[in-house]
């Protein structure tokens, strides 16, 4: 692992005109959960990190008139804790709390996750559950856009960290008739990414019966986080009844591609498993829309 210099700037400004000044040598650092390792075996360079996490109010998580806004350094352990989340996003507290161990929770981002561009990023498939955007800043200003036109392929994301940051991410609270759930399995319970994980958002109409909007997310189904669209097609405008849930979940399972691995089991397995955690997941998540 090879850097020269360290640095910590105090606002979002100074950041992005140092890595302005770098040309590309320079790179955001955040928890270093990911990046560590990645320059340890040359899978990145940097001659100089700037470590954002210092700037006042980038792991703020707060609510601003109809969003929920999260700091692009806020990390797993403030999620799966703060009421704000646990209340109006269950799905991202659920999801922040399967990562890794309490050691990399304390220090692993909610923007290092989305950056880091894993298929099976537990933070970025709750996002794209809430239909999430993310908030960059480069030497241009700064502009809001959809979290899931971030990825690009595994491991490679839109946001260029060499020139750009995530400053946030915002997303509408969850309100009376909707519910979250978030399901994940892995082969054991600490410092394993998932086989499978699964995210959703069900909003109910207003005699509890049927769903107005849902949204699922999987991973790691594609070479990118995945929205399931015709099992949540599937859902819409019909009764929200058992059979209902199972062929949306069956859906699921259907348009999923995982592949088989030797590190996470076979690809007929892991379709099982993306039918059974969806049809949990909703069940969860309407079940809790309906109070
Ligand atoms: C033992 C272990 C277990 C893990 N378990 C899980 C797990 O269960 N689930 C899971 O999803 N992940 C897991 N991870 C992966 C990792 O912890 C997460 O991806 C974490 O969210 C990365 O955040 P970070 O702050 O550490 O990012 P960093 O390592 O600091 O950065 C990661 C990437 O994001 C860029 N970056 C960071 N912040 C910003 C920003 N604000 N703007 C632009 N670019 C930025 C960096 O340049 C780098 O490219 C695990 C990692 C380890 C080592």
């Amino acid at each position: 692992m090879a850097y020269d210099d360290y640095v910590t700037p105090s606002s979002v400004e100074e950041a992005v005109a140092a890595l302005a000044s770098l040309r590309g040598a320079g790179r955001i650092i955040s928890g270093g959960t990911d990046l560590i390792l990645q320059l340890q075996h040359r899978e990145r360079e940097a001659s100089c990190l700037i470590d954002v996490t210092t700037i006042r109010g980038l792991s703020e998580i707060k609510r601003d008139g109809s969003f929920v806004i999260v700091g692009a350094a806020a990390t797993f352990a403030q999620l799966e804790r703060h009421p704000i989340i646990r209340g109006q996003a269950p799905v991202l507290a659920q999801a922040a709390s399967w990562v890794g161990s309490p050691q990399i929770r304390n220090v692993g981002t909610l923007a290092g996750n989305v950056v880091n561009a894993q298929p099976a990023a537990d933070g970025s498939i709750a996002l794209l559950a809430l239909d999430a955007e993310a908030e960059i800043a480069n030497l241009t200003g700064r502009q809001w856009v959809p979290l899931s036109s971030l990825f690009v392929s595994p491991g490679v994301s839109r946001v260029d960290a060499t020139m750009e940051m995530i400053t946030a991410f915002r997303f509408r609270p969850q309100a009376s008739l909707e519910g979250s759930a978030f399901e994940r399995f892995a082969r054991r319970k600490a410092l394993a990414l998932p086989l499978i994980n699964v995210g959703v958002r069900v909003q109910l109409d207003a005699d509890r019966s049927r769903a107005r909007a849902v949204r699922i997310a999987i991973g790691p189904v594609a070479p990118v986080p995945f929205r399931a669209c015709e099992a949540e097609k599937a859902l819409l405008d019909r009764e929200l009844d058992e059979a209902a849930v199972r062929e949306a979940a069956a859906a699921a399972a259907l348009e999923s591609k995982p592949r088989s691995s030797l590190l996470r089991a076979g690809k007929e397995y892991r379709v099982e498993l993306v039918r059974v955690l969806t049809q949990r997941a909703l069940s969860r998540a309407i079940q809790s829309a309906r109070g």
